[in-house]
């Protein structure tokens, strides 16, 4: 009857720190999603100088600060107009 106590005590003691540890990883997940999806949502756009179009920085063809172009085409296109 003794033996069979101890065991429900470490079974408990055991679940209990799986729901913990368990816990902590889930929390620690939710805490690399979070930083992420703001700053993609607050990526800069801008406005292809050719045909208006709005555009991710990253994919834009810069060529100055102030002239940028959503591909490759339309900046060749923009110089030779
Ligand atoms: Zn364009």
């Amino acid at each position: 009857m003794r033996l069979l106590l101890w065991g429900v005590i470490i079974f408990a003691i055991v679940m209990l720190v799986l729901h913990v540890k368990k816990a902590a990883i889930q929390r620690r997940d939710r805490g690399q999603e979070n930083p992420q999806s703001p700053v993609e949502a607050a990526e800069t756009m801008i406005r292809c100088a050719q045909c208006g179009m709005h555009i991710p920085a990253s994919e834009a063809v810069l060529v100055q600060s102030d002239l940028a172009f959503c591909s490759e085409e339309h900046r060749l296109k923009h110089f030779s107009d």
